[in-house]
């Protein structure tokens, strides 16, 4: 069966009587250069384990089924499993999960399943909780690529670089993170129902150990980025007042500011990496 013809990916989901779920994210790709170009781009060979966010009918769940040693793909909607008995049978390294990769114990998953192999994770996000994904991803540091097909919106803020409009908290996170990389876009038609944005598939090359080490530990320096783009136009000092101006005045705000070297002036867009790691650990010493 052809994943990718439209006819034929209408008949099968008649005969299981499926509909689509907005709220679900599904919009299932019909074009069959982009499963086979994401899983050329991310998805491994044999020596790798590959997780799946979301197989859908399979059609890039396939792709990566002919590269990988084994694939393992969670599914949130109970509406697929019986498709995918159907899609998918005959591919003896594939393994479905039922359930949402939001409350799954994602280490103990790649533990069970991809031992002896390097773990990797491919897929095509479900566009609303993306970002959530990500994160849960990332924070688990098991995997040594994650690529993915997220709106394009999101593709350019995760690898925004600093003063950009599109640089924020999640380009910091991301980036403290992997090294993300934008590799193409694909067009709405690609996808069945076609969604109203553009894609864009991205490739994060996981860091062995985060950018920048603040010996204020990662959950301020979180705190403080967070803070730092709360009232984007504004000063960085009248930002992080927001979170920090109660215990340390507006004055201490900007004690904090001139001591790592920034301008009391400066925004938070304009912070890099080891500029915002700075930053914190003077917060942090000011608080302390
Ligand atoms: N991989 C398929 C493709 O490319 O055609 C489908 C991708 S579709 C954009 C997103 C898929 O993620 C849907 O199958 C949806 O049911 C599933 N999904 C949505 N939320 C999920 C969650 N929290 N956990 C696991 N799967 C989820």
């Amino acid at each position: 069966m052809n994943l990718c013809d439209i006819r034929e990916v209408r008949a099968l989901l008649d005969r299981h009587g499926f509909r689509f779920s907005k709220s679900l994210g599904q919009n299932f790709l019909v074009a069959g250069w982009v499963p086979r170009q994401i899983a050329e781009a991310g998805g491994g060979d044999a020596a790798c384990g590959v997780l799946e966010i979301g197989p859908g009918i399979g059609c890039l769940t396939r792709e990566l089924c002919l590269r990988a040693g084994k694939v393992v793909s969670v599914e949130l909607d109970p509406a697929l499993p019986p498709v995918l008995e159907e899609t998918m049978a005959g591919a003896d390294n594939f393994t479905l999960i039922s359930g949402d990769i939001l409350k799954l114990d994602i280490p103990g998953l790649v533990e069970r399943h991809f031992q002896g192999l390097t773990p990797l994770v491919c897929a095509n996000l479900p566009y609303n909780v993306a970002s959530p994904i990500l994160k849960a991803l990332l924070e688990t540091g098991r995997f040594r690529t994650v690529t993915v097909m997220v709106q394009r919106e999101v593709a350019l803020r995760l690898a925004a670089k600093p003063g950009t409009a599109a640089y924020g908290a999640l380009s910091v996170y991301m980036q403290y993170h992997a090294r993300p990389e934008i590799l193409f876009d694909v067009p709405p038609e690609c996808f069945l129902p076609a969604p109203k944005v553009t894609s864009s598939v991205i490739r994060c090359q996981v860091r062995e150990t985060p950018a920048v080490a603040p010996a204020c530990g990662e959950e301020f320096f979180f705190r403080t980025v967070k803070a730092a783009f709360v009232l984007r136009r504004k000063t960085l000092c009248n930002s992080l007042c927001t979170a920090f101006g109660s215990p340390l005045g507006k004055d201490g705000v900007a004690a904090a500011i001139t001591r790592c070297g920034l301008s009391p002036t400066v925004r938070g867009e304009a912070l890099g990496m080891e500029d915002f790691a700075a930053l914190a650990d003077c917060l942090w010493a000011a608080l302390s």
